[in-house]
């Protein structure tokens, strides 16, 4: 058996409203060429100007994977020539990328490891090459979008590992409001790298999967190329160092190109934009933009409020669900509800009626917080249930009308009549009425009764309750209809 390597590089497009060296439209879906100017068209004698937003979501970034933000953090050009590269370089980091030496935890699914980052380093973007038949479109809106890129230590082990990685990084940058993390549209691309050796050996040689657009191709990638680099050192045969693709119809890596060397790229410092040392003001802004991040969050919520890992997991997919079920906890606790049994409750119904609902509504998790059920009266809802008030099945239909009003749940309840029938008297009157057309089953209970049969006896019990509390649509309260049904059965017998 070998032993394998595997290092990411991530990167994301980060959601400045404008590019990171002009002041064009950073925007996915306009027309083709309409967000262009000379300076990311690279026409001579243009000045580049750093956007400092895109700045401070990177370090934001880097924080986040605990990396150290340098003092002083500067540009190279990194040459190469591309149709789809207007100015035959790129504008990146080199030698001191703004982000370095971290690390991200990733954690569950039985994964459980530290995975080094090496480096984050902020550049440019490239434009986009459509090839169609005989000829090739280019579109330039992406040249020179804010483009960050993650640089782990070959750590990970296997494709699941892989995917794994990709799946938390997504959530965190999707939490930190830095990229909206879409791997079809391109916000986020990886290329993996990987190699095999013998245990104990050390790195093997690296092939490089360019371009994988779903963490699951990540995953199916990965795992097929260490078996390929596998089966050919079973053959006696050397892995050559060469940059591959991912074939998604037939499910397997195929070559593209030999790889070049980092000194080909012949990097220089770029002389257009000045060394960037950020001051206190600046890092005070990156640390305050460092919202509380998924895995501590559903620690967390596993901890203080006894979510199951996959509860707290699902609620914490999206930043928006999270601050949704806790904002709906406060609210019951306000309340007077105990919050772990609020919790529960809570959960249980985001997890099931809610999504179910946002679903039907097409209304995208990540805007749960504008939904018409909004969190404070769920909260409402779950304590009136809680509380014996009103039965789930009178909560789920108030929850319809809720939506279609758009009215409090108190006041839908109090109009339709829904409110819980906990009056003796009140229930006294439906338990006589079924009495009087039930007679012949009050009868037989009480001949079960008599037989001993008490198995019959329970059954039929069970029915006589059904009816009045079907006779209330469901709101007399189950335990003083059935202490009010068994009275009635010993008082007659
Ligand atoms: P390059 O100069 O070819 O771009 P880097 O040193 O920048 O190589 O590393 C790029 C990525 O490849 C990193 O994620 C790193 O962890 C990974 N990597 C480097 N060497 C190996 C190896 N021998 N096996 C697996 N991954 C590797
Ligand atoms: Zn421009
Ligand atoms: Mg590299």
């Amino acid at each position: 058996m070998y032993q394998s390597f595997i290092g990411l590089e991530v990167h994301i497009h980060l959601l400045t409203k404008t590019k990171v060296f002009c002041g064009c439209r950073s925007a996915f879906g306009d027309e083709p060429n309409t967000n262009v100017c000379p300076v990311c068209m690279g026409y001579p004698g243009v000045l580049p100007s750093l956007n400092i937003e895109a700045m401070r979501m990177g370090c934001t970034v880097a924080r986040a994977l605990n990396c150290r933000i340098p003092p002083r953090t500067w540009f190279e050009r990194k040459q190469y020539f591309y149709p789809d590269m207007p100015k035959n370089y790129q504008i990146s980091q080199f030698a001191s990328p703004l982000g370095q030496e971290g690390f991200l935890d990733i954690e569950g699914r039985g994964i459980r490891k530290r995975v080094r980052i090496k480096e984050c380093h902020l550049e440019e973007d490239a434009g986009k090459m459509i090839h169609t038949g005989t000829v090739s479109l280019l579109d330039y809106n992406r040249a020179g979008v804010s483009l960050l890129e993650i640089v782990t230590e070959p750590d990970m082990e296997t494709g699941e590992e892989a995917e794994f990685f990709i799946q938390q990084f997504r959530r965190m940058v999707r939490y930190l409001g830095v990229c909206d993390g879409n791997m079809e549209e391109g916000s986020l691309r990886a290329d993996a790298n990987v190699s095999i050796n013998l245990p104990g050996k050390g790195l093997g040689r690296k092939v490089e999967i360019k371009n994988l657009n779903s963490s699951r191709f990540v995953r199916l990638a990965l795992n097929h190329e260490i078996r390929r680099q596998g089966e050919r050192l079973d053959q006696g045969k050397e892995v050559i160092q060469e940059t591959r693709l991912w074939n998604e119809n037939r499910d397997q890596t195929e070559p593209m190109r030999t790889k070049e060397n980092a000194q080909d790229y012949r990097y220089f410092p770029e002389p257009d934009l000045p060394v960037f040392e950020p001051d206190g003001t600046f890092l005070a802004s990156v640390e305050e933009a460092l919202v509380e991040l998924p895995v501590p969050r559903m620690r967390r919520f596993e901890a203080d409020f006894g979510l199951s890992a996959e509860q707290a997991d699902l609620i914490c997919e999206e930043k928006a669900g999270a601050d949704y079920f806790e904002a709906a906890l406060a609210e019951a606790v306000r309340r007077g509800m105990e919050s772990r049994d609020a919790a529960g409750r809570i959960a249980n119904w985001i997890l099931t009626d809610i999504k179910h609902l946002l679903g039907r509504e097409g209304i995208p998790p990540k805007d749960i917080l504008s939904f018409t059920l909004g969190p404070r009266r769920l909260a409402a809802l779950v304590a009136l249930v809680a509380r014996g008030e009103v039965s789930l099945k009178n909560a789920r239909e108030a929850v319809e009308v809720i939506l279609a009003e758009d009215q409090d749940p108190e006041l839908i309840i109090r109009e339709r009549g829904w409110a819980r029938i906990a009056d003796p008297e009140k229930i006294a009157r439906t338990v006589h009425s079924v009495y009087t057309e039930e007679a012949a089953v009050f009868g037989e209970v009480r001949s079960a009764h008599t037989e001993g049969n008490t198995k019959r006896a329970n059954t039929l019990t069970a029915y006589l309750v059904g009816k009045v509390l079907a006779a209330t649509g469901g709101r007399a309260d189950p335990g003083i209809v059935r202490s009010q049904v068994e009275a009635l059965i010993a008082k007659t017998a």
